[in-house]
Order: C-alpha cells, then structure tokens, then sequence
C-alpha cells in the first residue's frame, strides 16, 4: 500500500465492514448471543429452548417472506453449497436448466450437469455484467439462477418463465438477495439462501421457503430408490424442519444472530421497508460512481443494477486494488472485487445492516484516496 496515503478519521464510516458475505453483524446481534448465553448456547437442539429458536426463525422468516399458503420454511446445514449438492439429489427429476451470469449460478449448473443420475443440464449463458433469461424447455424439471448474482452485482427478476411445464419447478439462489430484496415467493417453487448476507448471521446454514410443489417432489424422489446421501436427503430436512430441529447438530450463535435480525427487520417494516434501505444505498454509489470522471457502474443496464451488491469500474488512471489496499489500512474492509471477475473494479455491498449514511462516508474515502494516489493533492475536505 502506499504509506503516503492516508484517510483523515472523521471522513471514515462508524463501521467499515462492507463484504459482500460474510458481511456487517449489527452489535445488537452479538448482544443476543451475549444474553443466549448460559441460558442456551451449549445446550441440546433436541430440547425445547434450542426447537423454540428455531421454530421463531422459521417463523420470523414466514413473516418477512410474507409466506404463501401452503409453502413451508426448511432448513439444514452447510449453506447454499450444500444446498446445491442437496437440489440435485433431491428436487432436480431429470434435467435442470440454469442462468448463468457468473460465479454462484454456474456453480449449482455444474453441479446438477455433473450429476451421473441427471440429463446434462440445459445452461443458459451470458456475460458477466448482464443476464439472460430463462426459456421454457421441453424435458426441464427445474429451472434455476440467482435473484442476485453475487459476483458481478447484476440482480435478475424473480418470475415463472412462460410456458413451462405444470411441473417445472422454478427454484431461486436468494442468498444474497434475502432479507435485502422484494420478491414475490408464489413465483418460486423453493426460495433458497444462507444468513451471512443480508441476514447479517454466520455462515453453515442453508434456509428456504418450499412450495407444496416442491415439498411433493422431495417425496416422489425420497421416496423413488435414487440413492441419496443421508446429509444431502431433504426427507431428513422436511421431517426435522417440521419439529423445528435440524438433521445435525447447527450451530446455536447462527441461529440466534439471525432470529435477531429477523426481529429486527420485521420490526422496522418488513420485506419493504429493507428493499427501500437497501435501494437508498445502493442509489448512492451507482449516482456517485456515474458521476465520477474515473469510476463506472460494471452493470450497463439500470435495471440489471443490484440493490445490494454494487459494483463499480475504474478506469486506467486508477489503481482499484491500491485503493482497496488503503481502505483496508483504515478498518474499511472487504470492498475487493470478486477475486475471478479480474477486473480494476470495487464491489461494495450495500446490505440492509450497512448505513446508508456510511455508504455515503465510504464514497467520500475513495474520492479522497484516488486523489491522492492520483497525486493531485486533494485533502479530501
Ligand atoms: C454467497 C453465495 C453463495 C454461497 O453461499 P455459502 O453459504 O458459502 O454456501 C451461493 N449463492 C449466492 C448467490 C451467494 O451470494
């Protein structure tokens, strides 16, 4: 980093923590872990006081997702990934086709492409930076991409693609998305994610609202002889989830860190009131960064534009990952872009846990360091 270049105290934000995962714990989640403590950390999931934590996550999450009729609220270990590897066993019955627009959707499309029990997967491809859309497709059981594509911050609709079979089930990686986006969950047949995003928890679990759709596919394959491994079976999932337990032992501070979050966003308003916050932030860094004479948004359209991972483009004049590199010297962290984008770029994640204020106090930073590293000796007054 260059030593030279420093960022005066009262121009930086009160929390500097602006990762895309794991991303900003608010104090008062760790406060509820603190008063946990004696009372429950430490103590059986298969008792009452673990079961009733679980069963107000399950609840707390009904309410903000505003759950349909019928849909349920599943949940069991080793987060989103293991999610996938769990999909595929257990709700994909021949052919899945996937959206992959970076990392995290081409991911889970290798995984079900890879599947010696599954058709090679339909995958539907576009630059990082944009996405495609899905198109009905003869054969296709599953239809799959993420409502927010972590790796390059482009977000994409949450909708049944037309014509698709009475069967298709439409399942979304909402991971990033979750507690920070709107959707409507009666367009999705599973609504999945992990709580280290907008949920502001640890990482390990993987959560989802299910459709009666898509619960009655987990039985038909549970049910069908293919063999599943027992961690990866969402029998086990559905049966435990019901009785409000997990299949193995989770990790109890997760759990309450993210039964505190949920109180706290339903609390303040709900799925609404966390997508206008998350879009008041995000508006700032694409309003700056489009009116920088160095800076770009990545994402060409507007309306691709995510409200919760903001990516920015600096031209040749600025170095991105020395500005990263000073940030980071100042307690200002994990703005890095994803690390096989490759590109001269900052990711800035603009979750609902973050401040708007200290989205606004984090632009200034970078004004400041780039002119200062581009030696036009601004004092970032
Ligand atoms: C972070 C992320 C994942 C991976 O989550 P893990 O909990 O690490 O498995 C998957 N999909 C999306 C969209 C993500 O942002």
């Amino acid at each position: 980093m260059p030593a030279h270049v420093t960022i005066p105290q009262h121009l930086l934000p009160a929390d500097g923590r602006f990762g895309a995962g794991p991303s900003k714990v608010r104090a008062e989640q760790v406060e509820a872990v603190a008063r946990a403590g004696a009372a429950l950390l430490g103590t059986s999931h298969r008792q009452a006081p673990v079961k009733q934590l679980v069963g107000s996550v399950r609840e707390g999450l009904a309410q903000f997702l505003g759950l349909p009729a019928g849909y349920e609220v599943l949940l069991g270990l080793g987060g989103a990934t293991a999610f996938w590897d769990a999909a595929a066993f257990g709700l994909v019955e021949r052919r899945a086709q996937h959206l992959t627009f970076g990392e995290f959707g081409a991911k889970f499309a290798q995984v079900t492409d890879a599947a010696p029990f599954l058709e090679a997967s339909s995958v539907v491809q576009s630059l990082p930076g944009t996405r495609p859309e899905p198109r009905a497709e003869e054969g296709v059981d599953v239809y799959a991409w993420p409502q927010n594509e972590t790796s390059t911050g482009v977000a994409a609709p949450v909708h049944r693609p037309a014509g698709t079979g009475e069967d298709a089930l439409v399942l979304v990686d909402a991971t990033s998305a979750a507690g920070g986006m709107a959707a409507d969950l009666s367009a999705t047949d599973v609504y999945y994610f992990s709580p280290q995003k907008n949920l502001g928890s640890d990482g390990g679990l993987w959560l989802g609202a299910f459709s009666p759709a898509a619960v009655e596919r987990i039985e038909r394959i549970g049910g069908s002889g293919r063999w599943i491994p027992d961690f990866l079976k969402l029998t086990a999932a559905l049966e435990n989830s019901r009785k409000d337990q997990t299949y193995n032992t989770p990790a109890l501070a997760t759990l309450v860190m993210l039964d505190e979050q949920l109180r706290w966003l339903n609390g303040q308003g709900g799925m609404a009131w966390a997508a206008a916050r998350t879009k008041e932030s995000s508006d700032l860094v694409y309003a700056w960064a489009e009116a920088s004479a160095h800076a770009a948004p990545f994402v060409p359209r507007p309306e691709d534009r995510s409200t919760v991972i903001t990516t920015v483009d600096f031209d040749g004049t600025v170095d991105a990952a020395a500005v990263a590199a000073v940030l980071r010297a100042h307690g200002v962290v994990d703005v890095e872009p994803y690390r096989k984008l490759g590109r001269n770029q900052l990711r800035i994640a603009t979750f609902v846990s973050i401040e708007p204020d200290d989205v606004a106090r984090l632009l200034r930073c970078i004004d400041h360091v780039v002119e200062q590293l581009r030696g036009t000796g601004g004092t970032g007054r």
